[in-house]
């Protein structure tokens, strides 16, 4: 790939699978920051932005949305084979998103009961993300991720540099900034405690508790957290459904789920 400033412009994709396009929104958000990042690279398919080529060969193809149809695990087959990095955006492309729900229950059933003719759906029994399909090489979380992310993920992709991934907890974000404790002040039930940063604790700056978007935090103990939660007056499905809202089929928040009960009650 040629470095930013070379003749030849590194080429770019921003492909979408299973999705909402909230995370290429996030993309289109940067408003001048885009403009200047399309004067330093080609964005040879971008559907939502314009360009449409989606068998380009790139050096970074972007990925948002998970693996839910028999068309989509081919199509990422292919994008794997014409790009340089694949970079998963979002928390459906990192770990299957909120449709990933579908695995714990009967997925035919549900498409039954939502269409009158569910047999012309085409659709996975799971929805899964794209490091369960193909190799990866960088994976940027959050629903949807945030636009200072993308960039900084870009800008060191460009310089032949790996991106350094966030470790710290919302948690410590939140004391960083100031902002009063959800949990403790107003007994919300926040999964700050175990659910990595990256949006600047975006929800308990605004008086809201995390339901754990950016997935989870290295080493979290989600069970004591859960009987906090418990504590709080939760119920156990209640506290399951904490766990299980957006990143179901991470660990450890998909074995903490499944242990307080989701699932229909199939623990473990
Ligand atoms: S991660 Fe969230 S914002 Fe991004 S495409 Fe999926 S549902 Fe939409
Ligand atoms: S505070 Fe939690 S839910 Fe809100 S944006 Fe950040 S990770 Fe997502």
């Amino acid at each position: 790939m040629g470095k930013a400033g070379d003749e030849a412009k590194p080429r770019v994709a921003v492909h979408k699978f299973s999705s909402c396009d909230g995370c290429q929104l996030a993309f289109l958000d940067l408003g001048e920051d885009l403009v200047r990042l399309a004067e330093l690279v080609d964005f040879v398919h971008f559907a939502e932005a314009g360009p449409v080529d989606p068998e380009a060969e790139t050096d970074i193809a972007f990925v948002e949305g998970s693996i839910s149809t028999p068309g989509e695990a081919e199509r990422i087959k292919r994008i794997r084979a014409n790009t340089r990095y694949l970079v998963p955006i979002g928390a459906c492309a990192t770990s299957g998103g909120i449709q990933a729900l579908r695995n714990l229950h009967d997925g035919k059933q549900w498409l039954a009961d939502v269409y009158p003719s569910p047999e012309y759906v085409e659709s996975l029994a799971t929805s899964t993300g794209i490091a369960d399909n193909v190799t990866v090489d960088y994976q940027l979380w959050g629903c949807p991720v945030n636009g200072r992310q993308v960039l900084a993920a870009v800008r060191a992709l460009l310089w032949g540099v790996d991106p350094v991934p966030e470790r710290d907890k919302v948690c410590m974000e939140c004391k960083r900034a100031g902002h009063v404790c959800v949990l403790v002040s107003r007994g919300q039930p926040c999964l700050g405690p175990v659910t990595v940063t990256g949006c600047g604790a975006l929800c308990p700056a605004f008086g809201r508790d995390c339901y754990g978007c950016y997935g989870p935090a290295e080493n979290p103990n989600p069970d004591a957290l859960g009987r906090r939660f418990e504590g709080l007056g939760l119920m156990r499905e209640d506290v399951a459904r904490r766990f299980h809202f957006i990143h179901s089929h991470r660990e450890p928040l998909h074995g903490a789920g499944l242990r307080w009960g989701g699932g229909g009650g199939r623990g473990p």
